[in-house]
């Protein structure tokens, strides 16, 4: 079999870390199994990083990040070949680049458009061990790109479809997919199987244990993904197509995510394309905007809330202050966050969003706002009641163990 492996930060975080992920490469090689072997930076690298760069100014060159960021990648993927050399193994490490990850050109956030994997071929062919920076790959220019943080997750999906893997297994510091965070809900129980649209829902509605990106790219080239843990053998997590059984379940799993701010702007021109044009400038920032609500207009004015990342807020106040004559007032909320669930079971049962909501009333929590889809309920309320909120909400549809 041919089998990619992702081992992220925290367990790379440390030389003995590292020297644990090539004894189990290792053993996965002893076993039979071609590999491909996907890693992130040491824990904590990546931030430290972007500190040392925001010494010197708060708006560092997007180019120059790229260049800096991608080298933790680097570090862990030379130092886990040289480890698995010193184990007597044939291994060999690539940047992003030297895979054939080739991106667009928009720096720091980029899109993976196509691989050539032959280079990462041959090194199997010869009976290599492949082991590839994640996070990161190099536009038509010829510059190093990286993919959004989390990245490395995405790096590793994309290379088992171009490779046709026979699997993504991507490893992290718990031993799959769980109905709710652990380290929030010691009660949460972990899942054997998910639905990519489920994993996608949790991922995107602030779920880290995989990033977004790689959950939608792996449903496209329908990849077997897993999540296991890099400190055990537990059998871990699939995330795979849906099955008629899983409808069963109403809900599979609770979300919370604490960066999350939100705007509110107050008499908005009430014109035709005002929408347009903030959400627009917005998205061109690539600041991704969540929950919209727009009050009915009065007197040639409306309200619109909608909420973003904590950490895009600073961007997101620089974009809408240029709006001035069109907006009349405008306030921003910290102190928020965003409890979800999530359920492929939904579309085939009423009354899942009133649970919630009644769930949350008991305890005297109130809703701010509210965004549903087929699948998820999400309401916002006051950050201090989140994870309150979502160990009810977890008892609430029994999910706890
Ligand atoms: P890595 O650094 O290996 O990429 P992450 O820190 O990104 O790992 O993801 C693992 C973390 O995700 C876990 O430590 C856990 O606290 C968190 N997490 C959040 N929601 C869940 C969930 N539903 N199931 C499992 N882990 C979750
Ligand atoms: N090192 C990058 C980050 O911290 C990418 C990754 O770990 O997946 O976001
Ligand atoms: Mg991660």
């Amino acid at each position: 079999m041919l089998l990619v492996h992702k081992y992220g930060g925290t367990s790379v975080g440390s030389l003995e870390r590292i020297e644990n992920v090539a004894s189990r490469v290792s053993k996965a090689r002893e076993e039979g199994h071609d590999l491909v072997v996907v890693v992130s930076a040491m824990s904590g690298e990546t931030n430290k990083l972007i500190e040392y760069a925001h010494h010197f100014t708060p708006n560092p060159a997007k180019q120059e990040m790229d260049m800096l960021l991608s080298s933790g990648e680097r570090v862990t993927a030379a130092l886990l070949s040289i480890a698995l050399q010193a184990k007597g193994h044939d291994a060999v490490a690539m940047t992003g680049r030297q895979a054939g990850i080739v991106t667009d050109t928009s720096h720091t956030y980029a899109r993976i458009e196509t691989i050539d994997p032959t280079a990462m071929q041959n090194a199997i062919k010869q009976g290599k061990i492949v082991i590839v920076a994640g996070f990161q790959g190099v536009n038509k220019e010829g510059n190093v790109t990286t993919l959004g943080r989390g990245g490395s997750d995405l790096s590793a999906v994309a290379i088992a479809g171009a490779l046709s893997a026979d699997a993504c297994e991507i490893y992290s510091d718990v031993d799959g997919i769980y109905t709710t965070d652990p380290r929030i809900e010691p009660k949460a129980k972990k899942l054997d199987i998910i639905s990519y649209d489920e994993m996608l829902e949790m991922a995107s509605l602030g779920a880290k244990v995989l990033q977004n990106r790689s959950v939608e790219l792996a449903k496209k080239l329908n990849i077997k993904l897993y999540a296991k843990s890099s400190f055990s053998d537990n059998n871990g997590t699939l995330i795979t197509k849906e099955s008629a059984n899983m409808e069963e379940v109403l809900v599979s799993g609770v979300v919370l995510d604490k960066n999350q701010a939100r705007v509110t702007l107050r008499n908005v021109s009430d014109k035709p394309g005002i929408a347009a044009e903030i959400f627009t400038k917005l998205a061109k920032e690539n600041i991704n905007v969540d929950m919209i609500i727009q009050n009915v207009g009065i007197d040639g004015a409306t309200h619109l809330g909608f909420t973003v990342a904590q950490n895009e807020l600073e961007r997101a106040k620089k974009v809408i202050e240029s709006f001035d004559h069109d907006i009349k007032g405008m306030d921003f909320d910290e102190n928020i966050c965003k409890v979800s669930v999530v359920g492929v079971g939904m579309r085939s049962h009423a009354g899942v969003a009133a649970q919630a909501f009644s769930t949350l009333a008991s305890s005297n929590i109130n809703i701010e706002m509210i965004a549903t889809s087929e699948i998820k309920v999400s309401m916002v309320i006051n950050e201090k009641y989140g994870e309150l909120a979502t160990r009810m909400l977890h008892e609430a549809y029994g999910l706890d163990n």
